[in-house]
């Protein structure tokens, strides 16, 4: 196995049978990331349950609008590297047509499995057919960017930060789903990169990254009372913005730079696995947390 660090499937101990609640009020669906313990990190069991989530909001025909957020104090801190639910090992129904990859050798492993499950899955809930609002406390890091970025529109709190440590942890030069040069100017994406720092919400929206910054006591009704304001409005003209909007974003070639970035990241965790013996450079959740807060001043 190229990841030393994944627990075997049986070993795996998830806390919660719902990683993700859903609710409907009014003609918003409520997606929440339920992992408040680990700060919604990102499992297989929850990415599946995000997308099961995503499903049942498309559905319904009811619902105009999805909001997608996270219990606790953070929206996500990423991918799942070090809870006892880490369940890379472990195989789900795919929703794309791949192979499963939990047989697979060396690095065809972490490639077929990134495939699916960031690659894949963030560029089918990229396209849903309804609007959708990221609603963003506290840290929103690596995997959890990719979430985010995924929706139409971000708000954050005053206290949400952004944070892609991955390069400077781990010399993978991203995380998976690559839109930093899309949500960023250029340099400041190298800057974002470079030196892992955190972003705050606050310069986050001077490049266009979020759309709203509010206290974070009114996140949730801001978000709420957003999401309003669409729920009237006529479902197809809905779906038919978000795609021209996202057609732009392809003919400035995102797909393509995501593909080509995605090989570039594979072949870091390739690297990473030749000369550590682990495709994540032997960095769990626990030391990526502790570097991430000394850089930040916190410990
Ligand atoms: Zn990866």
């Amino acid at each position: 196995m190229d990841d030393l660090s994944a627990p075997p499937a049986a070993n795996i101990q998830y806390e919660t049978d719902d990683p993700v609640t859903y609710t409907v009020e009014g003609r918003t669906a409520w997606l929440m990331m339920n992992r408040p313990k680990y700060h919604n990190v990102q499992n297989s069991q929850m990415t599946y349950a995000i997308d099961a989530a995503f499903q049942r909001a498309v559905n319904d025909d009811n619902v105009k609008v999805i909001v997608l957020g996270g219990e606790g104090k953070h929206f996500s801190a990423g991918h799942d590297i070090g809870t006892p639910g880490r369940d890379v090992a472990k195989t789900f129904d795919r929703k794309l047509l791949l192979a499963d990859h939990v047989n697979k050798p060396a690095a065809e492993f972490l490639y077929t499995r990134e495939q699916e499950v960031y690659l894949g899955m963030c560029r089918r809930w990229r396209e849903l057919p309804k609007p959708t609002i990221a609603m963003v406390q506290g840290g929103c890091i690596a995997g959890g960017l990719m979430l985010a970025w995924v929706c139409d529109v971000i708000v954050a709190s005053d206290d949400a930060f952004f944070q892609d440590p991955v390069g400077r942890m781990m010399g993978i030069p991203g995380v998976e789903y690559s839109a930093h040069g899309f949500e960023l100017p250029p340099r400041i994406a190298k800057e974002f990169i470079l030196f892992g720092e955190r972003m705050s919400a606050e310069r986050a929206e001077r490049f266009g990254m979020v759309n709203k910054v509010v206290p974070r006591e009114q996140l949730r009704d801001f978000v709420a009372e957003m999401a309003g304001k669409l729920e009237p409005q006529n479902r197809l003209g809905l779906w038919l913005t978000k795609q021209a909007l996202n057609h732009v974003e392809e003919l400035r070639g995102k797909r393509t730079a995501m593909d080509t970035h995605f090989h570039m990241h594979h072949f870091a965790h390739a690297q990473n696995d030749l000369t550590t013996g682990n495709a994540l450079g032997g960095v769990d959740g626990k030391a990526m947390a502790a570097a991430n807060k000394k850089q930040a001043g916190e410990g």
